[in-house]
């Protein structure tokens, strides 16, 4: 039985057939061939299994959208503050060519115009590695195959490349990037020319939604904080001077690449990637647009489009004897974050218990954000100040690091015990 998943993916090509504005890249001699009837558009939610449809197994090159990947690794490298000492966060609102430079600091806008890009490939060096063969073998374990450089494109570019060369002299000069221009923009040049398909490009932007780890290998290659905030960059700058009407019609962090990629993220959930050569005045693959608002509406991918609330982290109180003393259990469940904490802390305000017993039975929580963590530790607390005793019956650890500042009277106990004192 196909998928109707792929199903909707070849509506989607479908429904897009007619689309037939803009023009291939043509400053690169090489993506000026391309043919422009190629079309492909591909989904992997962080589980891992990529949908695709159309020309699936067609490659191009990756273009502008290995620059996420590489300040990903520039950052994990270098730390975050390190690299926002060399290039800055903000949109310029100018086309992705443009000298973007922040007139007071002198540093590129952002990495996601080629300024910024040229000097973030320039801070990647590695151990004995140049700075492409690490975007390479980061590509390669994005995409869980081996990926190759398109050399036609590379050396096309290489011919054509004055102006990232005058960008990267400017910024040599003005002390803003210390690598040898040449040796940077070569390097940059290449990282762009890695050839991807758009089941590739699928797996890496789910990598990006799964908060850094590669959903089929569990790699993490970036960290959570990272990922983070290479998302947030996306999102302000990804689509370059069409980054607002992107953000408030498309609303996902997204890049796109000049040989017609487009890639999207939606955090936690799936990363989209779609192909068509011919290109909008922003330097945007015009059917690719096109299609990423269409996935955006059909899928409900908008990032300001509230979901459904949190449930609440309460899921029933009971009264009980356990282990032959009179105990209030609070049954927690699914994820602890703000709202979901909020309700549990109320109902403790608004109804104290009225045991000395009180048994948080966390078995069936998945993750605690670090505010509901604070929010935990701090009620449980005031428990303790009230004369509470706290027993935290927690397998998955997820509060491991719960202490009371006075070591009093909190204890650890397995699920096992609970269920065997309730039934004592
Ligand atoms: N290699 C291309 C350049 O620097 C990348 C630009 C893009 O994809 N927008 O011009």
């Amino acid at each position: 039985m196909r998928s109707p998943i792929l199903d909707y993916l070849d509506d989607v090509l479908e429904r897009t057939d007619d689309f037939d504005a803009g023009a291939v890249a043509d400053y690169i001699p090489e993506l000026a061939a391309a043919d422009p009837n190629r079309v492909a558009v591909a989904l992997c939610t962080v589980n891992g299994t990529v949908y695709a449809s159309g020309d699936v197994g067609h490659e191009f090159s990756i273009q502008s959208m290995s620059k996420p990947f590489a300040y990903a690794l520039a950052v994990e490298d270098l730390g975050l503050q390190t690299v926002l000492s060399h290039i800055g966060v903000e949109p310029s609102g100018e086309a992705f060519n443009e000298l973007s430079l922040d007139p007071e600091s002198g540093k590129p806008r952002n990495p996601m115009i080629n300024a910024g890009a040229i000097a973030t490939h320039a801070l990647l060096t590695g151990d004995g590695d140049t700075a492409t063969e690490r975007m390479i073998d980061l590509f390669s374990r994005l995409t869980e195959r081996s990926i190759d450089i398109d050399e036609a494109v590379a050396n096309s570019e290489m011919e054509t490349g004055a102006r990232n060369m005058g960008l990267a002299y400017l910024l040599h000069s003005s002390g803003a990037m210390a690598t040898d221009p040449r040796v940077a923009v070569e390097g940059y040049i290449r990282q762009c020319a890695a050839s991807v398909t758009v089941h590739d490009l699928a797996l890496m932007a789910a990598t990006l939604a799964n908060a850094g780890v590669q959903p089929n290998t569990g790699e993490r290659i970036f960290c959570r904080q990272t990922t983070k905030h290479v998302l947030s960059v996306m999102a302000s700058c990804g689509m370059y001077d069409a980054a607002g009407d992107w953000l408030s019609a498309v609303g996902i962090p997204a890049k796109s690449g000049v040989a017609g990629g487009i890639i999207g993220i939606l955090p936690g959930q799936v990363g989209v990637a779609v192909f068509s050569p011919p290109l909008d005045a922003h330097g945007n693959s015009a059917r690719g647009v096109e299609m990423m608002h269409r996935l955006s509406d059909d899928l409900g991918l908008h990032l300001m489009d509230a979901g459904r609330p949190a449930r609440s982290s309460l899921r029933e109180t009971r009264v009980a004897d356990v282990e032959g003393e009179p105990a209030t259990i609070y049954v927690l469940q699914g994820d602890m974050v703000l709202s979901s904490i909020e309700s549990l802390t109320r109902e403790i305000v608004e109804n104290p218990p009225k045991t000395e017993l009180v048994i948080f039975d966390m078995s069936r929580v998945d993750e605690v954000l670090p505010v509901a963590r604070r929010t935990a530790s701090e009620m449980a607390t005031k428990l303790l100040d009230e004369g509470y005793c706290i027993v935290l019956v927690d397998p998955e650890n997820t509060v491991t690091d719960f202490q009371d500042s006075q070591g009093r009277n909190v204890q650890w106990w397995s699920s096992e015990r609970l269920e065997q004192g309730i039934g004592a």
